[in-house]
């Protein structure tokens, strides 16, 4: 430590001469308001929340890498995925979804895997769950559906009728509802989980020419869950439990890693695949659109400050670098606008300038002033374009490319409405065990449910996806199987 780093000063950089005792009349006050140094020193801490996250909220993340073990240039152009052995510095952030910033670890809840890619061409966002697929396909449909897993607005209490309403009513959501309250709803550890891009997105190579791609991060500790009595447990004794298992593990270098694979789709078997592909609740199938490896990600670096690199840190979908582009998913479409919004709002119009969310390249456009600027704002280079004074241009190559659309602008539901055979397969595809515990935990959850109806006609989404399963959650609840059209 220099003898400047040992001196405290205040924010404005001059010398605290005493920082225990405020300036009073006398000693025993009263205080005074000229020590500006007190007022500041109250006044900040105040303000040391920024608004939390509305969904997300609890999270833990860490640094580290990502290198390339795969040439697939022939499907992307994307620079971070140009040669086997290149290296990417990456940054992740695990959440859970529904709690409030100081909510426990171990509930059952999807977890927010969110990577941000720090490339030569600008960062690149990979903003997605340990799910492959999620509750709703539409982003119109996400504040509802949020509402229901957040409180009560009288008792503020979770509400099992609201979660339970909303589900049946959205079948949709039986997928990724079968997925949750399976033994995956609730990870060991956040090392031991596999992640998802989740949404369908577009590879285009240098050619110009287009794929379709999904991301599955394969965690190379293994799947492992926690049972609900462990979890419940651990919710009362350490809520922080993934989140310093993971700091531990880093800390003692033993460093998580995930493979990290893609499906390949050709653009044209979008259009007679057995579901959309586009779909979110839906998967492609690994055996129609196998699993290819690209890399593999490697945490190896904690975070010096939490507030600044993992509250501060910012993701959004539409976060993308040249060789990677969306695709129609319509949840993903509301996302695009919803991510990058809610961290106008919470954390500032400039926010891509903190530390954690630069590129490590150079940024270069008209944008200037707004709350916190905290760079040199473009100094005095040119402010607007086109212009006579050597701005920088923008470079065409680098434009998305085009993509055919057609239909009549209406508010329509996608055509494939079969909710079932997927949910269905994910039942199948669990040992007798596993679906005993499936059930089991579904009743549970459902037994606090008020109304009959409500519960009748979620039965008879989990009927249709497989007998069985309908029939075990009905005898669970104590309840005949409901007609099934
Ligand atoms: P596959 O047999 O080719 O793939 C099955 C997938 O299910 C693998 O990714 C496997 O991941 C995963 N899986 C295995 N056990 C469980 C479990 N207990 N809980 C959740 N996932 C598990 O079949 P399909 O691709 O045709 O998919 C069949 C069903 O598998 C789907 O309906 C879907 O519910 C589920 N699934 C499919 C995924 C996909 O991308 N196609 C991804 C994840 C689940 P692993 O063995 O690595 O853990």
């Amino acid at each position: 430590m220099t003898a400047d780093q040992n001196k405290l000063t205040t924010s404005w950089g001059a010398p605290v001469g005493d920082n225990q005792n405020s300036m009073t009349a006398g000693s025993r006050g009263p205080t005074l308001i000229q020590d500006v140094h007190l007022l500041e020193k109250l006044a900040h801490f105040n303000r040391e929340r920024v608004p939390e996250r509305v969904v997300h909220a609890k999270g833990a993340g860490a640094h580290g890498y990502f290198e390339v073990t795969q040439d697939l240039t022939k499907y992307t152009k994307a620079d971070f995925l140009s040669e086997v052995g290149k290296r990417t510095p990456m940054f992740i952030r695990f959440s859970t979804v529904a709690g409030e910033n100081g909510s426990s670890d171990t509930v059952r809840d999807p977890r927010g895997f969110a990577v941000k890619f720090y490339t030569e061409e600008g960062n690149y966002d990979l903003v997605g769950n340990n799910t492959p697929v999620f509750f709703i396909r539409d982003a119109i449909k996400f504040p509802d559906f949020i509402h229901t897993q957040k409180r009560h607005p009288q008792t503020h209490l979770k509400n099992p009728n609201a979660v339970w309403d909303f589900w049946s009513l959205s079948p949709e959501s039986l997928h990724q509802v079968t997925i949750l309250m399976s033994d995956r709803g609730i990870p060991a550890t956040l090392r031991h989980m596999h992640g998802f891009g989740s949404h369908t997105f577009k590879w285009v190579n240098a050619e110009g020419q287009g794929v379709w791609v999904k991301y599955h991060f394969k965690t190379e500790q293994g799947v492992q869950n926690l049972a609900p009595d462990v979890a419940a447990q651990l919710a009362g004794e350490n809520a922080d439990y993934h989140t310093e298992d993971l700091f531990n593990a880093i800390d003692q270098g033993d460093f998580p890693a995930w493979r990290l694979c893609v499906q390949i789709m050709p653009l044209e078997d979008a259009n007679t695949y057995r579901f959309d592909p586009f779909d979110v609740t839906k998967v492609w199938s690994q055996k129609d659109y196998p699993l290819i490896e690209v890399g593999r990600m490697v945490l190896d670096r904690n975070p010096e400050n939490y507030f600044a690199e993992v509250e501060q840190a910012t993701f959004s979908p539409g976060t993308l670098v040249p060789g990677i582009e969306v695709s129609p998913d319509k949840m993903l479409q509301g996302r695009l606008f919803a991510y990058a919004d809610a961290h106008r709002y919470r954390v500032g119009a400039n926010h891509n300038s903190l530390p954690i969310n630069r590129p490590k390249n150079e940024v270069n456009n008209y944008q200037r002033d707004g709350q916190m600027r905290a760079d040199n704002n473009g100094g005095s280079s040119v402010y607007y374009e086109p212009n006579s004074f050597s701005g920088p241009t923008e470079t065409s190559a680098d434009k998305p490319a085009p993509y055919e659309v057609s239909g009549a602008a209406d508010s329509v539901a996608y055509d494939h409405n079969d909710h079932y055979t997927q949910a269905g397969d994910l039942y199948r595809l669990l040992s007798v065990e596993e679906r005993a515990r499936l059930v089991q935990t579904i009743v549970g959850a459902m037994k606090p449910v008020e109304k009959d109806e409500i519960k009748l006609r979620q039965i008879r989404h989990f009927y249709k996806a497989d007998p069985e399963y309908g029939k075990g959650v009905a005898a669970g609840l104590g309840l005949s199987i409901p007609e099934i059209e």
